[in-house]
């Protein structure tokens, strides 16, 4: 058989069912090019060989019986998941040296619906320690490769994600965004990536960062496949009481193409300081394109938005504060060994167990929500978010979508940037849009002029209409084509 790595989940699935390979040939295949190619990459934390091949076995046993179409819409696509999502019987590390040990007794419902698609789970992949970061430095596992470059990072939190993708070792992959992580270490790594508004996908076995903040979100190479893996996850979950009802089949507008659609431009985005200018380039090139195809592009203000990063690191490590109180190394985490009382035992676990960022935003929450300091914080940062979301609202009344870039940046070296302030810039044009909770997904628009790695347009919609971004990135893809697999990963090269 071809190899699946250049297959998207149609030609799948058309394989599967004219009987050309078999769902086990094609798990088989996958496990193959992770065993290859992930030794340079490092995308993976943890490959799970006899789940993915039972799963492959069911989809055969389907086939056999003449019911493939009742295995659902992903059948027979490889699949892997961030390692802060719940699978039964596998690690779930946060990539953290404090949950190393920690093998999950549930299984995630958004990893619970694309099994239940049909998907073969090839096992669980590298991030930023706890969602922290933009680069999956901070994980205490190693680093990730980049595969369009593997001295670059693959951008984070969701960088294993984003580069099982670019490297072919998986269809689609699923990451969570609490600030960017889905749409920057998809537009490092060239890749489909699509944070859906809060509450579309039920955050329920999902370790949480900034609860108010964090959605999970599919990576793919073709626009089609993530509204695909969108299908599957959507919807109401009795387990996350902020999960919605979400009845709209986001392929439904795909072909629909831009015509008469009314996109908007921030002048606040396409000017500010650290834009790189071949990022800037290529987005004015994207706004001619859709003009081209007959969308009207407005200008649009966002005037708050330039507080949201403050906001952001106000917000975001008070919930991270919160959440990550549980790890106690009673009940969850490494404990230290040898403590005679409990305090002794939480200082030295939490202090060991953790990395450095994970102890700076557990410090910095813990002082932002202390007497005093919160009322001058966490108030006002509150008051942003406010405002942020309104300035969305009145943004959407003139426009159907907003285009920006998705980072200010094509992918860094390793070590690059150290100073945490810095780090925290690579969120610029994505952070706004978990404040306001509404979505954004990264498309690829091919290379930069200068560094030849990939630059990725951010698609911004209402919230709840999540289908007229994908309805763009649809039409962009009929002009820029789906994302490649990176050169050196592709399958001739690879000799497969
Ligand atoms: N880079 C941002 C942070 O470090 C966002 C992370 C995320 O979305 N999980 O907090």
């Amino acid at each position: 058989m071809a190899s699946f790595a250049t297959m998207d989940v149609a030609s799948i699935q058309a394989g599967l069912k004219a009987g050309e390979f078999s769902a086990r040939e094609v798990a088989e295949d996958a496990l193959a090019r992770v065993e290859a190619a992930d030794k340079q990459v490092h995308a993976f934390l943890e490959v799970t060989p006899e789940l993915a091949l039972a799963a492959a076995d069911k989809v055969d046993a389907a086939r056999a019986a003449g019911t493939l179409d009742a295995c659902g819409p992903l059948a027979g696509v490889p699949v892997a998941f961030k390692d802060n999502m719940n699978l039964a019987g596998t690690h779930t590390t946060c990539a953290s040296r404090m949950l190393e040990n920690y093998v999950s007794p549930y299984t995630a419902t958004c990893v619970q619906r694309v099994l239940d698609a049909g998907a073969l789970p090839l096992g669980k992949l590298n991030m930023d320690e706890f969602a922290f970061g933009s680069s999956t430095e901070t994980s205490a596992f190693g680093t990730t490769g980049n595969p369009w470059d593997l001295s670059r990072v693959p951008g984070g939190s969701s960088g294993g994600s984003a580069a099982a993708v670019a490297a072919g070792m998986c269809t689609v992959t699923l990451g969570s965004d609490t600030g960017g992580s889905i749409r920057q270490p998809g537009c490092f790594c060239g890749v489909v990536a699509v944070k859906p508004t809060y509450g579309v996908v039920s955050r329920y076995g999902v370790v949480a960062f900034g609860s108010s903040l964090d959605q999970v979100g599919p990576f793919a190479r073709t626009v089609r496949d993530a509204a695909l893996t969108m299908n599957a996850l959507a919807g109401r979950d009795p387990l996350d009481c902020t999960s919605q009802h979400v009845t709209c089949d986001f392929t439904a507008n795909l072909d629909k193409g831009v015509d008469g659609m009314r996109i908007g431009v921030v002048p606040e985005f396409m000017n500010a300081r650290g834009l790189q200018p071949e990022v800037k380039a290529k987005i004015e090139e994207v706004v001619a394109k859709l003009e081209g195809m007959g969308a009207r592009i407005e200008e649009v203000a966002l005037p708050n938005v330039h507080a949201a990063i403050s906001a952001y690191y106000v917000l975001g490590p008070c919930e991270a504060f919160s959440n990550l109180a549980r790890f106690d190394s009673v009940r969850y985490g490494y404990c230290d060994p040898g403590h005679k009382d409990l305090g002794g035992q939480y200082e030295a676990s939490r202090s060991r167990g953790f990395g450095p960022e994970a102890r700076r935003r557990i410090m910095l929450g813990s002082y932002l929500l202390s007497s005093g300091v919160y009322d001058k914080y966490y108030y006002p940062a509150q008051q942003v978010r406010t405002l942020i979301t309104r300035d969305y609202a009145q943004a959407y009344e003139k426009v159907d979508c907003i285009l920006a870039p998705a980072a200010p940046r094509t992918a860094f070296k390793f070590g690059e940037i150290s100073e945490p302030a810095e780090m925290y810039l690579s969120d610029m044009y994505t952070i706004s849009i978990n404040i306001a909770g509404n979505g954004g997904m990264n498309m690829p628009v091919g290379l930069g002029a200068q560094s030849g790695l990939p630059v990725g347009a951010q698609l911004i919609g209402p919230a709840f209409k999540d289908e007229n971004m994908l309805r763009v990135a649809a039409a962009l893809e009929t002009v820029y084509g789906a994302a490649p697999v990176a050169p050196d990963f592709a399958p001739a090269k690879a000799g497969e």
